[in-house]
């Protein structure tokens, strides 16, 4: 494609929301700004590089760190910013503004080290949680495996007692950061009941842990500059100090963070959405056909009309989760029904984007061209889509 034609990341004016935005405040704002800075400078450049070796460079996460971008709801001891999970939302806004699916921020700040907060011993938070907000630590979960993914309890990746210690056996597929990760939350099986929601604890492995190895980052279809890897567990020493939480109860805790989880897959996706919507929008106002702007047909009014509305009930729903989030009442129903809903409006229209970018939508170097297949993923992870509507028709 000629030097002319190239894209490049131009932050176009963003569409005005149907509704006004009311869940942040100009404290909120400030903190926008730098990271909008540092998501233009630091990593929009790079997404070609990083896509061709399939992760980002491992210097972006201390980058990240040192702007105060990483595990900002962790508390300030352990090097966080004890902020609420407006500025981690601000931090996934901005990332999927401008189309960078590559860095596991989200994933590392706002699953993993949570986890470590909420049910880690004081000698855990000590040990990992700075680390990991100054970016010298990748944390990533492991909960898929070759075999299973949706039936969680079926997993067969197993960590016998052994006195002091587990001996764990067992693989996991698709874990986002687990080339790069230095630490990983692995779910595995201790029990014998036979019962996986008694059977499953998670414990904290090392990477470096002799028997723990890694594959290499997975050719995926889109998101191709994350990190998703294969991970390998054979007779792996984990001392009992490693289990996160209490024995048995893995599957508990994993229950417990998922409202948040799913409801960050939202706020991903509207984000991402809206972001390919701007992007569309300004192309046909300055792309012509017949004399006259595209923009200007009927049929592509009535199109972006469409578009606009959906983006509008996406962002109302998303942010009704949020400050629900915030105060504390976020059911895993509402959360369900944002996942689901959000990442399938948010396929529904970068669909009609790349549309309206004609032959140039199908071009990798245009963004909507890579947000349409880096988006369909939403659909996926988290829980797919049909396991969301299975949650949501139980509570009927
Ligand atoms: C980019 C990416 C990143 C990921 N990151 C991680 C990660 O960091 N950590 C991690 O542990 N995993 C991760 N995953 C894995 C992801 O969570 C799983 O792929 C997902 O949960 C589905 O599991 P599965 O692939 O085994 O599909 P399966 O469970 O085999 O499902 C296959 C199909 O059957 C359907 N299905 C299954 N059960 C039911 C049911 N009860 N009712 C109706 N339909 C059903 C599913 O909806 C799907 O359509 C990632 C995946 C991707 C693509």
């Amino acid at each position: 494609m000629s030097k002319d034609a190239r894209p490049i990341f131009m932050a176009p004016p963003e569409t005005s929301p149907l509704l006004n935005r009311t869940v942040f405040g100009s404290e909120h704002d400030d903190y926008r700004r730098g990271v909008r800075n540092f998501f233009e400078a630091e990593v929009y450049p790079h997404w070609e590089a990083w896509e061709a070796q399939g992760h980002v460079d491992r210097d972006l996460w201390n980058k990240a760190g040192a702007a105060g971008m990483l595990c900002v709801t962790m508390p300030e001891a352990f090097g966080g910013l004890g902020a609420d999970r407006l500025f981690a939302t601000i931090v996934m806004e901005e990332q999927a503004r401008v189309g960078a699916s590559g860095p596991g921020f989200s994933l590392h700040s706002e699953i993993v080290a949570p986890y470590l907060k909420h049910y880690g011993s004081q000698a855990q938070k000590e040990r990992y949680l700075p680390r990991m907000a100054s970016g010298e630590l990748i944390g990533a979960i492991a909960m898929t495996e070759p075999g299973t993914g949706s039936d969680l309890q079926n997993i067969r990746t197993r960590a016998r007692d052994a006195g002091d210690h587990y001996v764990l056996n067992g693989s996991k597929i698709f874990i986002t950061n687990g080339f790069l990760a230095d630490l990983v939350i692995v779910v595995a099986k201790t029990g014998e009941t036979g019962k996986g929601s008694a059977d499953t604890s998670l414990m904290l492995v090392e990477a470096g842990t002799p028997g723990f190895t890694k594959g290499k980052p997975l050719k995926k279809m889109g998101m191709r500059a994350q990190d998703t890897a294969e991970l390998f567990f054979e007779d792996v020493r984990v001392p009992k100090e490693n289990l996160l939480g209490s024995e048995g109860a893995g599957f508990l805790m994993l229950m417990q963070q998922l409202a948040w989880e799913r409801l960050m897959i939202a706020i991903q996706a509207q984000a991402s959405a809206e972001a390919a919507f701007d992007i569309a929008r300004d192309y046909v106002k300055s792309r012509t056909a017949f004399g006259r702007p595209v923009a200007a047909f009927q049929t592509m009014r009535h199109r972006m009309a469409d578009m606009q509305t959906e983006l509008g009930v996406g962002r109302t729903f998303v942010d009704e989760c949020l400050k629900a989030e915030i105060a504390g009442t976020l059911t895993p129903m509402a959360a369900a029904a944002a996942k689901m809903w959000v990442s399938e409006m948010c396929s529904r229209v970068i669909d009609q984007c790349v549309q309206m970018h004609g032959g140039y939508g199908f071009m990798w170097e245009y963004p909507v061209s890579r947000a349409f297949v880096d988006n369909r993923a939403h659909q996926i992870y988290g829980g797919t889509n049909d396991i969301m509507r299975e949650l949501i028709s139980r509570a009927l």
